[in-house]
C-alpha cells in the first residue's frame, strides 16, 4: 500500500479566492439589504406622515371655515365650503360634520359609498378636544385613512369633523419602491459576488504564479526565481522575501556539497596512501626494520584520518550548538607559557626560534582546553608556513575593555586572493599545500568557532613572502 502525501486535500474547504468573493459579497449584500430596509422605513413612515399632515391641513382650513360660516343664520352646506377654498387636498379627501352629540350635519360630495364609521373613541378625543387618525381596512379595495377632531369655539365642541382619504397613492408608491428594492437588491448581490470574485481573482494572480514557481523549484535547480515586479505592495515583499530564502538555501545546499565533495577528498588521499603501503607490504618479503617503517607511515596517515574525523566531528557539534564548553576564569599568562613551551621543540625541529612576550597576566572567561586547541593551532600554523630560520612570536596585553593576543611569523604570508577564504572549511592555499601536503584545511574554522564562542573576533594581516599576525581579541573578565 502507498500514501500520496501530495493528494492530500483538507476536506472541501473553499479556495481563498472563493471564500475572498463570498465574504466580499456577503459584507456587500448586508449592506445594501440594510440600506435597502432602512430607506423603504424612512420613506413609508413620511409617505404616512406627509398623508396625515394633508389631512390635517385640511381639517384645519375646514374648521376655519366651519367657524365663519357659523357666524352666518345659514346653515352650513357642502358648497360653501368647495366654493371657500382653491386648496387641491379639498377634492381628493372628502369630509363630514358631526354635532357634537353625534349626529351627521354635512359630508362632502367625494364621501366615499362605503361605509366609514365614527369610532367611538376618535369621537371621545374629539369631545375632549383631541385628534384621532385611524386607518380602516376594506377587503380587495385601497384603505382609508381618517382624521377626527373637534371644532372648538370659546372652549365649547361645536362640531366633531372628520377628513380621510384613499392611502391607494401612497400604497402604490410603496409598492412599486418594494417591487424596484425586490429587484435591485438580488442584482447587486449578485453583482456584488461576481466582482468580489473577479477582485479576488485578480489580487490573487501573483499567488499562483508564484505557487507555480515554486512547484518547479526542486533542490536539484534552486536557481529560478520569482519574476518580481516593480512595487512596494505586499505580494512584491512576499516574492523577495521568497527570493532571498531561496539564495540562502541555494547557498547552504551548494556549501554543503561542497564540504562533502572536500570532506571526501581529504579522506581520500590518506586512505590510497594507506591502502597503497598495505599492497606494497603484501606484494614481496620484506626485512623487520621495511615493515616498521611501512607500519610508521601507516599509522601517521592514520592518525591524519582521525584527525580530520575528529575535527568534522566537532565542526558539526559547533553547528548544532552540541558542542560543550567549561567556562570559568582562566589565568593567560600561564596557559600561554605551557603551550609554548609545548610547542617548542616542534619550532627547534625547523630551527624557528619562538617567542613568548607578556606584558599583563590578564583573566579571560572561557574554557582552558579550547584555549589551548585554540592557541596550539595557531602556533602551529605559524611553524608550518614558516620557513627555516624564521621567527614566531607571541604576545598578550590588555586594554580598558579588551585582551588582546597576537600571533606573528614572518613566513610565506598568504596572498590577498586567499585572505578572505582561509578561514572556510578545508580551505588551503596553494603555496601551503605545496610548503605541508598533510594539513585539512580544518584548523582555521576550529580555531573561528572557539574564538567566536568566547566572544572575541579573530583578525589576520599578511604580506605574502613576509609573513602573518593573527590577532585575537577577548573581552576582559573583570
Ligand atoms: P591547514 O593548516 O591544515 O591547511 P588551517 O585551517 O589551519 O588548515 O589553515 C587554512 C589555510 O590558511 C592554510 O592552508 C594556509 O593557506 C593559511 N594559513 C593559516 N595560517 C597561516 C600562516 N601562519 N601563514 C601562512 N598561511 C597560513
Amino acid at each position: 500500500m502507498s500514501l500520496n502525501l501530495n493528494a492530500w486535500r483538507p476536506a472541501s474547504r473553499p479556495s481563498i479566492r472563493n471564500r475572498l468573493a463570498l465574504w466580499y459579497g456577503g459584507i456587500l449584500g448586508g449592506v445594501i439589504l440594510f440600506l435597502g430596509i432602512l430607506l423603504y422605513l424612512r420613506l413609508s413612515q413620511n409617505a404616512y406622515s406627509d398623508f396625515d399632515l394633508s389631512l390635517r391641513l385640511t381639517a384645519d382650513a375646514l374648521a376655519r371655515l366651519s367657524l365663519k360660516q357659523s357666524q352666518s343664520t345659514e346653515p352650513l352646506t357642502a358648497d360653501d365650503f368647495l366654493q371657500g377654498t382653491d386648496d387641491p387636498e379639498f377634492f381628493t379627501n372628502f369630509f363630514r360634520f358631526y354635532t357634537s352629540s353625534g349626529e351627521l350635519e354635512i359630508r362632502s360630495k367625494n364621501h366615499p359609498k362605503r361605509t366609514v364609521p365614527l369610532s367611538a373613541p376618535s369621537f371621545e378625543n374629539a369631545l375632549h378636544q383631541k385628534a384621532t387618525f385611524e386607518s380602516f381596512s376594506y377587503p380587495g379595495r385601497d384603505d382609508i385613512r381618517v382624521m377626527t377632531r373637534p371644532v372648538v369655539y370659546q372652549g365649547k365642541v361645536l362640531h366633531v369633523l372628520q377628513v380621510g382619504g384613499s392611502l391607494k397613492r401612497v400604497d402604490e408608491v410603496l409598492s412599486r419602491l418594494r417591487f424596484i428594492l425586490f429587484l435591485t437588491l438580488p442584482t447587486a448581490l449578485v453583482v456584488a459576488l461576481i466582482g468580489g470574485w473577479f477582485i479576488a481573482d485578480q489580487a490573487l494572480r501573483p499567488v499562483n504564479a508564484m505557487a507555480q514557481i515554486a512547484r518547479q523549484i526542486t533542490a536539484g535547480d534552486l536557481s529560478r526565481r520569482i519574476p518580481m515586479h516593480p512595487g512596494e505592495d505586499e505580494l512584491a515583499r512576499l516574492a523577495e522575501t521568497f527570493n532571498t530564502m531561496l539564495s540562502q538555501l541555494e547557498e547552504s545546499i551548494q556549501r554543503i556539497r561542497q564540504f562533502s565533495a572536500d570532506a571526501s577528498h581529504e579522506l581520500r588521499t590518506p586512505l590510497t596512501i594507506l591502502k597503497g603501503e598495505a599492497e606494497l607490504a603484501l606484494s614481496e618479503d620484506y626485512s623487520k626494520d621495511e615493515y616498521k617503517e611501512m607500519i610508521v607511515s601507516s599509522l601517521e596517515e592514520i592518525d591524519r584520518i582521525s584527525r580530520i574525523v575528529e575535527d568534522l566531528f566537532l565542526l558539526s557539534k559547533a553547528d548544532l550548538e552540541e558542542a560543550r564548553l567549561e567556562m570559568g576564569p582562566v589565568p593567560l599568562t600561564p596557559l600561554l607559557q605551557e603551550t609554548v613551551s609545548q610547542m617548542k621543540r616542534l619550532a627547534a625541529d625547523k630551527d624557528l626560534s619562538l617567542e613568548f612576550d607578556s606584558a599583563d597576566d590578564p583573566l579571560l572567561y572561557g574554557d582552558a582546553y579550547r584555549l589551548r586547541e585554540l592557541f596550539s593551532n595557531l602556533i602551529e600554523n605559524a611553524i608550518r608556513y614558516t620557513g627555516p630560520a624564521g621567527q614566531i612570536t607571541l604576545s598578550v596585553s590588555q586594554t580598558e575593555e579588551q585582551i588582546v593576543i597576537n600571533i606573528s611569523d614572518n613566513g610565506i604570508g598568504i596572498s590577498p586572493g586567499d585572505l578572505p577564504k582561509i578561514f572556510d572549511r578545508f580551505y588551503r592555499a596553494e603555496s601551503a599545500r605545496a610548503l605541508h601536503p598533510k594539513g585539512s584545511g580544518l584548523g582555521l574554522s576550529i580555531c573561528q568557532w572557539i574564538v567566536l564562542s568566547h566572544r572575541g573576533e579573530i583578525d589576520v594581516k599578511s604580506q605574502p613572502g613576509q609573513g602573518t599576525t593573527f590577532t585575537l581579541r577577548f573581552p576582559l573578565l573583570r
